[in-house]
């Protein structure tokens, strides 16, 4: 069985500089480089380093971005069948670093993401209907589509992992067909309202979501690990201690490490220890796309 990745696929644009430009200024930076990014795509990365039949459901644009963004998919593994070509620009970042400060500034132009409609997601899901058995979607897309993606696919009794990253207000209906949501401190905090200081308020802030009716929350908290809320219970699965290089893509490292272990039928805290490990291989190495294989994640389990 297969997971469906529905959500944005961007390219990222860094560059270097000692100090920003002022508004009409041309300042000389050093280093550039194009990464390939974007919550989906990352995380539909993830899933198929880790082995298993991984399906892209996303947008590019018409341009040259686009297909450097498919081949990249698809040299990762990701069957890109269900990638969507827009008429327009493919979803990117300009990111520019002040190397003196470590301060940056960034403009996103989400381009294609925002072309992908209900009615594409619910087509793709349908026909991938006999082989996909879990949904794994982001808020990087239109709130409807990522809305669509889910009752439809909670309708053909597949499993839904939301990742609600970035933080956006999510319509209270939606829990309803959410099997395990997956927020981070800052999200978990804005979805309920909960300030959350503690591990008591993060179980609190789950418990608000369980009311709503999602089936299991999986708080993640950096280098503590995570916190999985469900109706039956309360657990803290720590972290595995590493030496920090990139955390950039940690969230999306996890969300791919549980996703694959629910596939492969693990129970929640089986889970979110693959999703830890997973996580913690892919901050020991540069670059938001560099997810681990499934033999480095069971040697830092075994
Ligand atoms: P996000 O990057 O989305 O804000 P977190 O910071 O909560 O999310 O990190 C996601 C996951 O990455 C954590 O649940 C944990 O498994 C792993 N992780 C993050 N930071 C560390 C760290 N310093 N050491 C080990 N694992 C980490």
């Amino acid at each position: 069985m297969a997971i469906a990745v529905v959500g944005s696929i961007h390219a990222d644009f860094y560059v270097k500089t000692k100090r920003f430009p002022q508004p009409d200024e041309t300042v000389i930076g050093s280093d550039f480089a194009i990464f390939p990014g974007g919550k989906g795509a990352n995380q539909a990365v993830g899933c198929a380093r880790l082995g298993v039949e991984t399906y892209m459901i996303g947008a590019i644009g018409n341009d040259y971005i686009g297909s450097l963004l498919v081949e990249n998919l698809a040299r990762n593994g990701v069957r890109v069948d269900y990638v969507y070509k827009a008429s327009c620009n493919s979803g990117v970042a300009f990111i520019i670093l002040n190397e003196e400060t470590g301060e940056n500034m960034i403009i996103v132009s989400p381009g294609a993401d925002n072309a992908l409609t209900p009615e594409y997601v619910e087509n793709s899901l349908r026909q991938l209907s006999n082989k996909v058995k879990i949904v794994l979607t982001q808020l990087e897309t239109p709130l409807e589509t990522v809305y669509r993606s889910i009752e439809v696919a909670k309708k053909m009794n597949m499993i839904t992992i939301l990742n609600p990253a970035p933080a956006r207000e999510l319509d209270n209906s939606i829990y309803k067909f959410i099997d395990v949501i997956v927020p981070n401190r800052v999200e978990l905090q804005q979805l309920t309202g909960v300030e959350v200081n503690s591990i008591e308020s993060v179980f609190k802030a789950g418990e608000k979501l369980l009311d709503h009716g999602v089936k299991a929350v999986v708080a993640t908290l950096g280098s503590k690990g995570a916190a999985i809320t469900t109706p039956w219970l309360r657990a803290i699965v720590k972290a595995f201690p590493v030496q920090v290089v990139d955390t950039t893509g940690a969230g999306d490292a996890f969300m791919a490490g549980l996703a694959v272990a629910l596939l492969q039928n693990m129970d929640i805290v089986e889970a979110v220890k693959f999703a830890n490990a997973t996580a913690a291989l892919k901050i020991t190495r540069m670059g938001a796309q560099s997810m681990p294989t499934r033999s480095e994640v069971e040697n830092l389990i075994s």
